[in-house]
């Protein structure tokens, strides 16, 4: 009796199976593999442009946007109640924070220990300081600024594993240098595992283009950072890579001495980075270490960025100079056309 009705229900499991097979086969095949949908919103404090060029569904483009509110709300160091502001608010106690901000974390302290430093994710406190980019900008005096730097200190971000850490002495986190390029890996992987082969994710200047356009690579603008508009100075084509830009035009004030006062920070004077450069891009698959290292060559001026750069296999970078001179690594050569002739190629 048991082995029959064993039998007969698996027959039936059987018979399920196939039905569910046949409905997701159908699914599948009816679902539009050419599909494309593009939106624009302001997340991450940022204009952010997701272009999906194939495989797109309205779910999809949800999902990917969620995902960059989930981030921002984790890793900004500016909203209360985030990660880092948990983080920086915890006074020596062990704060557990979400997967991705320990990930992120910890990826930021190998790269900056790679950077020398001039990435430096335990300055905190010194951004807050300035507060460039929100209300509160203002010069501060040398003596806060001196107070800010002792605060800083690789050493004193402990990772404890299991998601936790600790943070001591008066050390405050910010990944503000490094979250878009992490929030651009998320959106490439994110769209791969949803069948995506083609899409220009733009998440404010940080670019990730999947795959190519067609049979072409996808060309991407270099901005010009003498302009106030949209305006590129230049192209590259590039396929399944990110291109990041940092520059001395993209948060800045004018405080009461009249000087302007941009957001990159020189971790050892203290004060926004001063060397010839205006904007630098860095393209590398990972955008996450794109995006450390975009802001670590900033602070490394023209000559040590080169090296750095041309140290680091498979990254290539680009540097535009106050004097609208443009250099750039030996593999980006063949794949870099100057559009602006106000701009000089340096070979
Ligand atoms: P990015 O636009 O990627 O170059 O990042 C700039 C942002 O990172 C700033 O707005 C600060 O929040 C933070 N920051 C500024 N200077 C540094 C630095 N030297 N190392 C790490 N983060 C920095
Ligand atoms: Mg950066």
């Amino acid at each position: 009796m048991n082995r029959l009705f064993l039998f007969l229900g698996g027959m039936m499991k059987k018979r399920v199976l196939a039905v569910f097979l046949l409905c997701l086969l159908l699914l599948t095949s009816c679902a539009d593999t050419t599909a494309t949908m593009k939106e624009v919103q302001f997340v991450m404090s940022t204009v952010v442009s997701l272009d999906l060029r194939d495989h797109a569904t309205p779910v999809l483009m949800k999902t990917l946007m969620n995902r960059l509110s989930e981030i921002d709300v984790l890793m900004s160091l500016q909203k209360r109640g985030s990660d880092i502001d948990r983080l920086n608010q915890s006074q020596g106690e062990v704060v557990t924070v979400d997967p991705s901000t320990y990930h992120v974390i910890e990826k930021a302290l190998e790269y900056s220990r790679v950077a020398g430093g001039t990435f430096d994710p335990s300055i905190g406190h010194l951004v807050n300081l300035w507060g460039i980019g929100t209300e509160k900008a203002k010069l501060p005096t040398q003596e806060e600024i001196e107070e800010a730097l002792q605060s800083r200190g690789l050493e004193n971000i402990e990772l404890l594993g299991n998601n936790q850490l600790r943070l001591h002495g008066e050390t405050q986190v910010d990944i503000g240098a490094i979250a878009k390029g992490y929030a651009a890996d998320e959106m490439v992987r994110i769209a791969k595992e949803a069948g995506v082969k083609s899409a220009i994710f733009n998440l404010g200047g940080n670019v990730y283009v999947l795959g190519s356009k067609g049979k072409s690579p996808f060309r991407v603008g270099i901005q010009n950072p003498f302009s106030d508009r949209d305006d590129y100075l230049g192209i590259v084509d590039v396929q399944d890579t990110s291109v990041v830009t940092s520059g001395n035009y993209e948060r800045f004030f004018v405080a009461d001495d009249g000087k302007r006062y941009h957001h990159i920070l020189d971790p050892q004077t203290g004060y926004p980075a001063e060397s010839e450069l205006s904007g630098v891009t860095v393209i590398s698959s990972n955008s996450t270490m794109a995006d450390a290292f975009s802001t670590a060559i900033f602070v490394m001026g023209l000559e040590k960025g080169m090296d750095f750069i041309e140290s680091i296999e498979g990254v290539e970078a680009l540097f535009v100079t106050n004097t609208r001179d443009v250099y750039m690594t030996s593999g980006l050569r063949s794949s870099f056309t100057l559009t602006d002739n106000t701009f000089r190629l340096v070979e």
